[in-house]
């Protein structure tokens, strides 16, 4: 065994990942197991972000915990970048603060919103990454870089623009090198992405690096003149800043495959001197309703906030631990349709779970075969059913080993830190106005514990205290354990 091949070894810690780059399952071995590195797209801070929003969110957040856990968690650094330069910035700051100073109006958009993200990804359960670099603190970085690639003949200054040049990035054998983390030639690729066509462009493919500020709005010197960078080139320059020209993991959703993931490489593969920017390309699936991608444009969103404090979403409003099964009971890459259903099913099967595991301290290390699966690509389903294999038998049964593990299963994955269970219904957080999970679920309980002790005549005396609140029940029956379950909603 050379040398390499030992260090290859020694890195390599059973964890496999789908790389978008190479299309296969492989071996997960870091550029310096001392030093892990991952770089994932952030959110544009204008709005409140929807559960879509959440997922890479999420996934990465499990992904960051494994690093975390193998190669310890002072030799993971996970960056996630806070974008607060955009055109959809400076329209909602102008919207809702007309009577304000764009800069002002714009500084409040994002730092609110800022504020909101972390609130909403905490309450997720996701830890905070080790950095957030936001765009604007990194401009001069971005000038550099794109100096770099003037000066290379890689970007050319037209009207103001600077844009980069796609056709003068070759391969070894002169072919073009633009498009392999997509697979798509450039013909492809013109056809299939709504490509600005401009007149200083000479190629449509040509994106921007740079751009002039239209009056009013947020703008920076640069030697092409006063402007603002394009969105590609701030990954670019912030990753750089924060990872070097080389590190593991760059992660986002799947529409960032391209074009943005695709200029990202191009731009550092031709401003670096080293022969790629990231190793391993990971990307999630989309989150769907009714087999749409969810999104802002599409009109068909929901904001984590609405599902965390309102119950307008199927008459409820849902825990960020269930919202977080929710998720993940989906692995990474497949789509998710999102429903009511699932949120119902993840409450329950995380209810049952803490029912049983609150009632022993966790044990100190997430159980091998949680570890393993999440190894398997993050496979979470796997995950899930390893908790339903330690809750097997449930609290009649209390196996005090097992409820510990699954305690730290909980933990480990992001979906419980002690708290009591009932908590998970919606216990402790402020709502608005109208019935909530609070005030019905205990008369639902104390109906099951009547019914179970065959007092009928105070069952339907709570059912008829519930109806008068204008909520309707629903039983079912479990199908693995047959017991009584009861879901409400609000009548209409
Ligand atoms: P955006 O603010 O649109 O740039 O999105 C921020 C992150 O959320 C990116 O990683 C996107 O890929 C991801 N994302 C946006 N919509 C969805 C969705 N419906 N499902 C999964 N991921 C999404
Ligand atoms: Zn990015």
């Amino acid at each position: 065994m050379d040398d390499q091949d030992a260090g290859e070894k020694a890195g390599f810690k059973g964890l496999r990942l789908t790389n978008t780059l190479t299309g296969g399952k492989e071996d997960f071995v870091p550029l310096d197991p001392a030093d892990v590195r991952m770089y994932v797209c952030g959110p544009t801070v204008y709005d409140f972000a929807h559960i879509g929003n959440a997922r890479p969110a999420i996934v990465f957040d499990v992904l960051y915990r494994l690093l975390r856990h193998l190669y310890g968690a002072e030799h993971v650094t996970y960056v996630r970048n806070i974008t607060d330069v955009d055109d959809k910035i400076n329209a909602r700051a102008a919207e809702e603060f007309p009577s304000l100073p764009l800069n002002e109006a714009i500084a409040k958009v994002t730092e609110t919103t800022e504020r909101q993200y972390h609130e909403d990804v905490a309450a997720l359960g996701c830890l905070k990454p080790d950095v957030e670099p936001r765009a604007t603190e990194h401009i001069a970085e971005m000038v550099a870089m794109i100096a770099t690639l003037v000066d290379d003949g890689h970007a050319y200054a037209a009207e103001g623009h600077v844009l980069f040049d796609v056709k003068s990035w070759k391969a070894a054998d002169g072919s073009l090198a633009y498009g392999k983390l997509s697979r798509r030639s450039l013909d492809d690729m013109i056809a299939g992405a709504r490509v600005e066509v401009a007149p200083y462009k000479r190629d449509p493919m040509d994106f921007v690096l740079w751009k002039p500020s239209k009056p009013g709005e947020p703008s920076w010197p640069s030697p092409w003149g006063p402007g603002r960078p394009g969105w590609h080139i701030e990954c670019s320059a912030m990753a750089k800043k924060h990872l070097g020209e080389t590190f593991d993991i760059h992660g986002g959703g799947l529409d960032l495959i391209f074009p943005h993931h695709e200029n990202e490489i191009a731009q550092s593969r031709c401003a670096n001197q080293s022969g790629a920017m990231a190793r391993y390309w990971v990307h999630n699936g989309f989150l769907q309703v009714e087999g749409r991608k969810m999104a802002k444009s599409e009109g068909n969103f929901v904001t984590i906030r609405d599902l965390l404090n309102t119950r307008e979403f199927g008459s409820n409003k849902w825990h960020g631990y269930v919202l977080r099964l929710a998720m993940l009971m989906t692995h990474y890459r497949q789509p998710i349709d999102w429903t009511v259903d699932r949120l119902v099913d993840a409450r329950r099967m995380l209810h049952d779970w803490l029912d049983y595991c609150t009632a022993v301290d966790p044990a100190t290390e997430p159980p091998p075969e949680l570890i393993a699966a999440l190894s398997d690509d993050l496979n979470t389903p796997r995950a899930i059913s390893v908790l339903h294999e330690l809750a097997r038998g449930g609290r009649a049964q209390l196996d005090v080993q097992k409820a510990a593990e699954l305690g730290a299963a909980l933990e480990f994955l992001g979906l419980w830190q002690g708290e009591p269970s009932l908590e998970i219904y919606g216990y402790g957080i402020e709502v608005g106005t109208g019935p909530a999970d609070m005030d019905v679920l205990p008369l639902i309980d104390a109906r099951a514990a009547a019914r179970k002790a065959k007092n009928f005549a105070e069952a339907d005396r709570i059912r008829d205290e519930l109806d008068a609140m204008g909520i309707q029940l629903k039983d079912s029956k479990d199908p693995e354990t047959g017991e009584l379950v009861t879901t409400w909603e609000v009548k209409r």
